[in-house]
């Protein structure tokens, strides 16, 4: 690893289109998104609309622990 290269990593807050807030890591101080663990049909058994789904799917893919 070559120093300087990488971008700063900090606790991020993640602000959802449901309300819910949570922290993570992040480059980002905060992060907005659409659905999270809590409002995802997935996990709620509800079916949304959900518009960017690649974005999303890539959020939960990453954060699913
Ligand atoms: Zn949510």
């Amino acid at each position: 690893m070559k120093a300087g290269i990488h971008p700063e990593f900090h606790e991020a807050k993640v602000i959802c289109g449901c309300g819910n807030t949570f922290t993570t890591g992040s480059t980002k101080t905060e992060l907005r998104v659409d659905v999270c663990s809590k409002c995802h049909p997935f996990f709620t058994g509800r079916q949304r609309d959900i518009a960017a789904g690649g974005r999303i799917e890539k959020f939960n893919k990453r954060y699913a622990k």
